[in-house]
């Protein structure tokens, strides 16, 4: 991925946090939780989520989603629309 292309990365809130909040070896719901509020007051939350969904990020937790809920999502949006 080019390095521009995850440019506003440097401006996530996260930058200050602990990477083990957002990438556990371990995910508990307390953990997620606190990661998700960080990302509540992010800025780049938009940029993040649009981009862990189109580039299939498998592990973590971005834009306030965890990889179960952009699994979810991405089955959603690319499911076949009901006839
Ligand atoms: S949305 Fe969350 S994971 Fe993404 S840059 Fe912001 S704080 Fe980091």
């Amino acid at each position: 991925m080019p390095t521009q292309e995850i440019s506003w990365l440097r401006r996530g809130a996260c930058r200050s946090s602990d990477p083990d909040l957002f990438f556990p070896l371990a995910p508990t719901p307390a953990q997620e939780a606190r990661a998700k509020a960080v990302c509540a007051g992010c800025q780049v939350l938009r940029e993040c989520r649009s981009y862990a969904l189109s580039a299939g990020e498998a592990e973590g937790i971005w834009g306030g989603l965890t990889p179960e809920e952009r699994r979810r999502g991405r089955l959603t949006t690319s499911s076949p629309a009901a006839t």
